[in-house]
């Protein structure tokens, strides 16, 4: 616990939350034991090991592994429910990937893979799902079944798609599905939402301006990609600028410039590469700014006697909240917390999630769940070497989880 935060055991109230709190060291060992073993996407081996294995110690009724290459699904069947007759189905995720960074904490359960480190507190959201599994199976006071999502890949490799592609939802059809992300930005206990846009489209860009090579004292004898490219990238700061309405929001960036050689000082190359990202919140945006950037590399290049081929790959969707399940789940916050400590109209994000593509196919939403402290210096953000995933809320996370179940399939009273 840092200095200013209350207390764990008072971040929310509730018989769920009790209960849940009850279990916290062995949720906190858990998370720990992850945080020393991370792995990258597609390669959580041990981790979806160790979850499945602490799930059979749950007690959940069924469980599989394998799915969309290293993901595991378990279900819970609420009281009175089977396999044969499992009622309404409500969907909860969890990542469970780590990230190519080299960890700069000097804490006891510090990651022992060099290179390989859990910057984002996937860790942390696979012990919150562990913990809501964990009660669930204990109490069972709900009408349907709990589908528990612990999902690989989630830092680039869309590992939500390959889960759906290998019939996640065709074997489990989830009516809806919920996730939370931590975050350091908000207070601690503190869970914010919002209904529609939470996080942004991610794409990459890359432009390959074609010139041709030549001496530098001779430039006339050659076509110099390097100039081209500094007026395309001055050219395409002018899609935000000029082209997307105040109102709107969009990020184009230029990140990664490669052409010719430190060492050549008067080889003027053939060739210069850009690479950035366009970040977006709905398709007609991204769509605008894929053409607007065509059209500017291909007539600033054209103006030049260059060439420039765009690459525009489309990672991550946007992730939109539908409003009848952000509305919910900030009532189910409201629940645990508190109304004054719920933001329903949370600032979205720049950064991606692949959680959207759940949310392409499924209603449902997106949560974050604030660990950070109300005062004082901030704290390391996300995927930042010396980020970890405060544990204080473990509790409060996992008994987030098992309210969206109790509260979205409440028994008849
Ligand atoms: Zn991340
Ligand atoms: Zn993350």
């Amino acid at each position: 616990m840092q200095a200013g935060h209350p207390p764990a055991r008072l971040l929310a109230s509730g018989r769920a939350f009790a209960h849940i709190a009850r279990f916290h060291p062995e949720l906190t060992a858990f998370r720990r034991d992850l945080h020393a073993n991370p792995e990258l996407g597609f390669e959580e081996v041990y981790t979806a090991g160790r979850v499945a294995e602490a799930l059979r110690l749950c007690g959940v009724d069924s469980l599989r592994t394998g799915i969309g290459k290293t993901g595991v699904v378990a279900v819970v069947h609420g009281r009175g429910r089977s396999a044969a007759d499992p009622g309404r189905m409500l969907g909860l995720r969890a990542d469970m990937d780590a990230l190519p960074l080299h960890e700069h904490n000097e804490v006891a359960w510090k990651s022992t893979r060099g290179g390989l480190m859990h910057g984002c507190g996937h860790d942390g959201h696979t012990a919150m799902l562990l913990g809501a599994a964990r009660y669930l199976a204990e109490t069972r006071q709900f009408d349907g079944t709990a589908v528990l999502i612990f999902q690989p890949g989630e830092e680039g490799y869309a590992g939500a798609r390959a889960m759906i592609q290998d019939g996640l939802f065709d074997t489990w059809p989830c009516e809806r599905v919920f996730a939370q992300h931590n975050s350091p930005e908000t207070a601690l206990g503190v869970i914010g939402i919002t209904p529609g846009p939470m996080q942004a489209a991610v794409d990459r860009i890359q432009i390959t301006v074609r010139g041709k090579g030549g001496h530098g004292a001779r430039p006339h004898q050659a076509i110099d990609p390097v100039l081209v490219s500094a007026h395309i990238i001055s050219a395409v700061q002018s899609i935000v600028a000029r082209n997307v309405s105040a109102f709107d929001q969009a990020v184009v960036s230029i990140c990664a410039m490669q052409a010719g050689h430190p060492g050549a000082m008067s080889v003027i190359p053939g060739q210069a590469v850009l690479v950035g990202t366009v970040r977006t919140y709905n398709e007609a945006m991204q769509q605008l700014v894929e053409d607007r950037l065509r059209q500017l590399c291909a007539g600033v290049a054209q103006g030049f006697g260059a060439s420039a081929d765009v690459e525009y790959e489309r990672i991550y969707p946007a992730t939109v909240n539908t409003v009848p399940e952000a509305h919910f789940a900030a009532d189910v916050a409201a629940s645990l917390v508190g109304e004054d400590r719920v933001l329903r109209d949370m600032t979205p994000s720049m950064g991606g999630e692949d959680f959207s593509f759940m949310l392409q196919v499924r209603p449902g939403a997106y949560i974050r769940i604030g660990q950070g402290a109300a005062d004082g210096p901030g704290p390391h953000p996300l995927h930042n070497p010396r980020y970890d995933f405060n544990d204080d809320i473990l509790p409060l996370g996992a008994a987030l989880h098992a309210g969206l179940v109790e509260q979205g399939l409440p028994l008849a009273t």
